[in-house]
């Protein structure tokens, strides 16, 4: 049986200290990669009913083994004393309505670029298909909101990541190395389509749906399916 710690906590069991291991590590490489600033930004990953989150405003380089900071899917704090990210809410409303595992909330400066000029990202570039479809915008709402996760719910439906408009990005993922990755992928596409659309005198030609539907099923069977080389 679990031990019971004073304030009705508990300690981290071995998947969930290896899970935080990894959620740290993520988080620092968010950094690393320029998606964020400081403290901006937060990752969680959900071990069965365990959400694991980074803690608000502590810098991800100072979290130890022992910051593991875990909440149940109503939010309540089960492991840990640091204060669970303040989009607690939002990270929560895909767990609750999604199969995610892992979900990374970053302000990367292309993408939040692209979130203050349009309601969706045109179809600059066919890697939209890898997040479900063009990549929508979430309305505006104060970080850290419930309102705020019902406009990201909104923009999510059917995809795997979405735009926060003048704020950033969410992306999920069955693993935190996939939500991560769609993250770098949609920044990505952000900065080709603001780089092309800043050409004066030229337009970007921009796919079409059916274009990206053949995409879509063409991305199903890429990369090391089934060989001994996915290994
Ligand atoms: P936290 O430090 O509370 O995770 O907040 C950062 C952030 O990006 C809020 O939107
Ligand atoms: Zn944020």
């Amino acid at each position: 049986m679990t031990e019971q710690l004073r304030n009705g906590r508990r300690h981290a069991d071995e998947d969930e200290a290896r899970a935080w291991v990894e959620l740290v590590e993520t988080a620092c490489r968010s950094v690393a990669d320029g998606l964020v600033v400081g403290t901006s930004g937060n990752v969680s990953v959900r071990v069965g009913e365990t959400v694991l989150v980074t803690p608000s405003g502590v810098p991800y380089d100072r979290l130890t083994p022992d910051d593991v900071t875990g909440v149940d899917l109503a939010g309540r704090q089960v492991i840990g004393t640091l204060l669970p990210t303040s989009e607690l809410p939002l990270h929560l409303a895909v767990y609750r309505t999604t199969g995610a595992r892992a979900v990374v909330h970053t302000h990367a400066v292309h993408a939040t670029a692209v979130s203050t000029l349009v309601d969706e990202l045109p179809l600059i570039h066919y890697m939209a298909a890898a997040l479900g479809g063009p990549v929508r915008v979430a309305r505006y709402a104060t970080y850290g909101t419930d309102r705020l996760a019902e406009h990201m719910l909104r923009a999510l439906d059917g995809r795997t990541g979405c735009l926060l408009r003048n704020h950033g990005t969410v992306t999920h993922g069955t693993t935190l190395g996939q939500a991560y990755d769609r993250t770098a992928q949609l920044e990505w596409m952000c900065r080709v389509w603001l780089t092309a659309s800043s050409v004066p005198g030229l337009t970007p030609h921009l796919l079409t749906r059916e274009q990206l539907t053949e995409v879509s099923e063409r991305l199903t069977t890429y990369g090391q399916h089934g060989s001994a080389s996915s290994a």
